[in-house]
């Protein structure tokens, strides 16, 4: 399979790469097979995108032909331009066989839905999805083609199609056949979904705005769309106007939250997983018994702050089995523990095992507290990686268990890597791997992955095999305040 790229700058950009394999296809109005590349010019058609901004195409349509197809790899090139600096627009480009240039003209392309017009790109592009279109803008509806300043906005297009090179020649090394291994079970866990679906669920029933403390779970994603369905996420509860719905979030709280906000008077609704309140009870019954609770989990995390707001007297928190090893207590007969549900399983282990070596009577959950979709997860990508050369974990930075998928992937021995979306990948990644695996964090959407796999998809033929256990089934009851009639 070889990889073609198309622009007008071809022969400048080949004098630069002259070791590069690709062959060209300038030949207008053949669509080629396999991976191509357009670069080229175009004209904004809607109103925000300026000259000298670039244009992604998410599809290419050919009006005379009624023809349009998708561009599958967009949002890989769109990130890659995105973090070199460019401004970049991501949508529809609309191919016409004449320059379009009248208001009105525009105006009718616009409607259709595209963003930018050109003369060309459907005419090279393939139906396979594996069509990328980067175009450099030199004209807009505010700055037509014959107003004052067009030899210096051509320029100035030309000049930032010719800084596209880099991510020209990672996409390049990007392309080509693969097999892609979908770890299971992946994506959302039962009490992720259940604090999706109280937010939603309060939205309906009290209406926007409804207030949510911190994020209701750790993925960016989710929360931008929550927010754009009316959900205001504050940081902590006096951001929140007296007597207003608020939602405390899947990670749990201490409960001095609970009571800053009985203060407010607001109606709390409280989406804490079931998996983390349980642990709160522990750290509960073990303080009230004199018990120094030994915390393993990560101090920063929110999580672990709410858990140890239960008995800030009791509780100390330890990360690793070396901090197990140094930790010191007023009374070693009286000692418990208990674990932050999203850690990496076996260091957990080896840290429950250092304190119960030095405290013999240590007490302790009966299982540990690490929870089902925390360990599911970390044993569907270790089945994975051992046999991807590549590992790709969709999951926002804040999120540990998607943190703890990583790791467990590397300790495997496979690089992995923990991306928010398609479009967080660098190219260069994917550079020379013909086997990737794929997982998601417990936070993260499920859509996310469908649609990174179908990004790998517009660098060329891939074939897709899902390995792990069976779905989980998993499932806890709604908060009563969003259920009861
Ligand atoms: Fe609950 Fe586990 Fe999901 Fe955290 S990862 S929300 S503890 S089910």
């Amino acid at each position: 399979m070889t990889a073609t790229v198309c622009t007008p700058l071809y022969a400048e950009w080949l004098a630069l790469h002259p070791t590069h394999p690709v062959h060209t296809g300038r030949s207008r109005g053949t669509p080629h097979e396999g991976p191509v590349l357009v670069a080229g010019v175009a004209g904004a058609l809607v109103e925000g995108i300026a000259a000298g901004d670039l244009v992604v195409a998410t599809e290419v349509e050919d009006v005379r032909r009624g023809r349009a197809v998708p561009c599958d790899a967009a949002a890989f090139v769109v990130g890659e331009l995105r973090r070199l600096g460019f401004t970049v627009h991501a949508g529809p480009v609309v191919t016409t066989d004449h320059v379009v240039d009248s208001a009105a003209e525009r105006a009718v392309l616009a409607a259709c839905g595209a963003v930018a017009v050109d003369t060309e790109s459907a005419l090279l592009a393939g139906d396979d999805g594996r069509t990328v279109v980067v175009r450099a803008i030199v004209d807009t509806p505010d700055l037509p083609l014959r107003r004052v300043g067009m030899p210096w906005r051509g320029a100035r297009a030309l000049r930032e199609l010719r800084r596209t090179a880099p991510v020209i020649n990672a996409w390049r090394a990007a392309t080509g056949e693969r097999e892609v291994l979908l770890a299971a079970p992946r994506s959302f866990c039962a009490g992720v979904e259940r604090a999706i679906e109280t937010v939603e669920r309060a939205l309906e029933r009290f209406g926007a705005p409804v207030y949510v403390r911190r994020q209701i779970v750790h993925n960016r994603h989710v929360v931008d769309d929550l927010e754009q369905r009316g959900a205001i996420f504050v940081e902590e509860v006096d951001a929140v106007p007296e007597g207003a719905v608020l939602v405390l979030a899947a990670h749990g709280v201490a409960p001095t939250v609970r009571v800053q906000a009985a203060e407010r008077h607001l109606q709390v609704i409280d989406a804490t997983c079931p998996l983390v309140a349980k642990v709160h009870q522990e750290v509960r019954r073990y303080a009230a018994n004199d018990n120094t609770v030994v915390l393993i989990g990560h101090a920063d995390h929110e999580e672990v702050v709410g858990t140890t707001g239960e008995a800030p007297d009791h509780v100390r928190v330890v990360s690793t089995p070396a901090e197990a090893e140094a930790i010191q207590v007023p009374d070693p007969a009286r000692v418990a523990y208990a674990m932050q549900t999203t850690l990496a399983v076996e260091e957990a282990s080896e840290t429950a095992a250092v304190l119960r070596q030095r405290f013999p009577t240590l007490k302790g959950p009966r299982t540990d507290d690490i929870c089902y979709a925390t360990s599911n997860r970390q044993a569907g990508v270790r089945a994975i990686a051992r046999r991807s050369g590549l590992v790709i974990v969709v999951g926002s930075q804040n999120s540990s268990n998607s943190h703890r998928l990583v790791e467990v992937a590397e300790a495997a021995g496979t690089p992995a890597v923990l991306v928010d979306d398609a479009g967080d990948l660098p190219l260069d990644r994917l550079a020379g791997a013909t086997r990737v695996g794929i997982t998601a964090g417990a936070s993260a959407p499920p859509a996310l992955v469908d649609e990174l796999v179908n990004c790998l998809s517009g660098l060329g033929p891939i074939t897709v095999t899902e390995t792990g256990e069976p779905a989980e089934d998993v499932r806890f009851v709604l908060p009563k305040e969003v259920t009861r009639p």
